[in-house]
């Protein structure tokens, strides 16, 4: 996160402390580098009675199961990217029924907004960054490891995902 380069000048940036906080700040035009936590956008979806799980390419938590997610872009909603990610990674069109959730952590530099959804249409196929994709009854969840040697960040996805999903985990169906 250091050697940066002012992306009005191009100097190196340098470190700097600025109302309390390490920051890295260029000596030759003044420009501020403030960095803030990623969007992310995460759908908990329904589909014929069943969750939709993603298993997850790449880190964090590569080769988990997730609900789809991803990073929200310039010119979409955080509700939009949700809509997307759901598409891209399980191929259902969802309609978003509401908020299910806004996860943030000092030491991690995502923030996430989840929302719960159900299908609408599509058919549901792997795409993206989701290596497989398949719906779980309630109380059928896969077993997940505990993560043993990944960041602050795997442990907190972890957490935020037994959170969401803590419905379909109990013994009887949820209505
Ligand atoms: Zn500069």
């Amino acid at each position: 996160m250091t050697a940066q380069h002012c992306s009005r000048c191009g100097s190196r940036m340098v470190p700097a402390i600025i109302a309390e906080r390490q920051r890295e700040q260029c000596p030759a035009c003044g420009f501020i580098s403030y960095r803030n936590p990623a969007p992310v956008a995460m759908a908990v979806i329904e589909h014929e009675g069943k969750l939709v799980l993603i298993r997850r390419r790449d880190a964090p938590l590569a080769g988990y199961w997730a609900p789809p997610a991803g990073y929200v872009e310039i010119g979409e909603s955080v509700a939009g990217a949700a809509i997307r990610e759901a598409r891209e990674e399980s191929g259902l069109e969802i309609v978003l029924d509401e908020l299910a959730g806004v996860y943030s952590q000092a030491d991690v530099e995502v923030l996430i907004v989840a929302y719960r959804a159900h299908a609408v249409g599509g058919s549901l196929v792997a795409g993206d960054d989701a290596s497989e994709a398949a719906l779980f009854a309630c109380g059928q969840l896969p077993q997940q490891p505990p993560v043993a040697a990944g960041t602050a960040t795997d442990a907190w996805l972890q957490q935020v995902i037994l959170d969401l999903t803590a419905p379909w985990r109990q013994a009887e169906a949820v209505t």
